[in-house]
């Protein structure tokens, strides 16, 4: 059977903006012979997530990340389907996903390395389980619930960075369920601006290409920052950081803003910040979501009756087709996308 792959053509080098050169698209052949415990699964949709610009680089700078390697193929985040089996664990037709899917249209795989999904969970729209269903959802759940201090009544204003993309647009709506009396998202364009309060529910939006954020802040916050949900990191987050309330509590999620720089992850933040932070007794702790798996199980049910219920949107930006891996990726990092940037390789 002749399948296609897509693998790591070249690295971005050093402080290297990724382009879709960087990716190969090829076609090899799979022996679907499976071995004891393998089973062969069809790919229905890959995800593309800005941690996988550290996996490009020869060293990833987080101890908990593997490089890509030249040549070979890639892998991320993957739901696809069971068409057949050799693991007593998996049988044909079930919907099965893993962190480690290979950018490939059919595979053969570790039956043990599955999980099983119910697409009920989702009303069978499986790329849900990539996103406000799956690692995204997660991430935007646990890292308010672990970090964000968030209680009913507390008039707490929380704002959220990267608010317009798969975490970020989970995580507003999510503190405005939890109690937040206002949510403030910053994002890149009008488009995103529109679709945060309109669609959303966010009470008011910031483009950080377009406004004078402090400024902008400053009026859609007049009771100050109670919460920030950091997805960005870099000159907004200093920005936020500057106008928290005594007591605050900024959830460390991620810093793209830095991505593309060859530094460690959480770079160092300046010193006026960091002043900021002590003076104000406020907490910044790195939150990573796969330390909290113990607790996933219980928070996928409660994102799938919220968005079931209509209660959390989901927005997504769907590309077809595996050739387009590389291309969605990089638009992904530029802000290309509004909601999960999802790419369709199957029905
Ligand atoms: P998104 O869907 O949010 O996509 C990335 C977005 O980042 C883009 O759409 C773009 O939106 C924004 N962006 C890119 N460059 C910049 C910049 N220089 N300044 C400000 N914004 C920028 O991705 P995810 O939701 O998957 O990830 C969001 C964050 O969460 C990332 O930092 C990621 O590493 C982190 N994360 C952390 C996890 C954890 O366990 N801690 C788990 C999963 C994700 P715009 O148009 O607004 O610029």
């Amino acid at each position: 059977m002749h399948v296609q792959r897509v693998v790591l053509n070249s690295r971005p080098g050093k402080d290297g903006v990724p382009v879709p050169e960087n990716f190969r698209l090829e076609e090899i052949s799979l022996t679907p012979e499976l071995k004891d415990g393998e089973v062969l699964v069809r790919t229905n949709y890959l995800s593309v997530d800005p941690y996988m610009r550290c996996r490009m680089n020869e060293d990833t700078g987080a101890e908990y990340l593997i490089a890509w390697q030249l040549s070979e193929c890639l892998d991320g985040g993957g739901v696809g389907v069971v068409e057949s089996s050799c693991c007593s664990s998996c049988s044909e037709g079930d919907v099965v996903t893993s962190f480690n899917w290979p950018w490939q249209t059919h595979a053969v795989m570790k039956g043990s390395v599955l999980q099983k999904l119910n697409p009920q969970l989702v009303d069978g729209h499986l790329s849900y389980f990539l996103g406000a269903v799956g690692i995204t959802g997660l991430t935007a759940l646990l890292g308010m619930r672990e970090k964000g201090h968030v209680s009913k009544g507390a008039n707490q204003t929380l704002v959220v960075s990267g608010a317009a993309g798969a975490c970020g647009s989970i995580a507003g709506q999510i503190g405005r369920l939890d109690g937040c009396a206002r949510v403030v998202g910053i994002c890149g364009s009008e488009e995103k601006c529109k679709a945060l309060v309109e669609d959303l529910g966010f009470s008011a939006a910031i483009n950080y290409r377009q406004d004078d954020v402090p400024a902008k802040l400053k009026e859609c916050c007049p009771d100050g920052v109670n919460v920030y949900f950091d997805n960005v990191g870099g000159a907004i987050s200093d920005t936020v950081i500057e106008q928290m309330n005594n007591g605050g509590h900024v959830i460390l999620c991620g810093q793209i803003s830095q991505y593309n720089k060859d530094v460690p992850y959480p770079p160092p933040l300046n010193d006026k910040t960091q002043e900021t932070l002590q003076k104000k007794h406020i907490t910044r702790e790195r939150f990573m979501v796969l330390s909290y798996m113990s607790k996933a199980e219980a928070a996928l049910c409660e994102l799938s009756q919220w968005v079931k219920s209509g209660q959390i949107k989901v927005l997504e930006t769907t590309v077809n087709g595996i050739e387009n891996m590389g291309v969605a990726f990089c638009s992904m990092m530029k802000g290309g996308n509004i909601g999960k940037q999802i790419i369709k390789i199957s029905e």
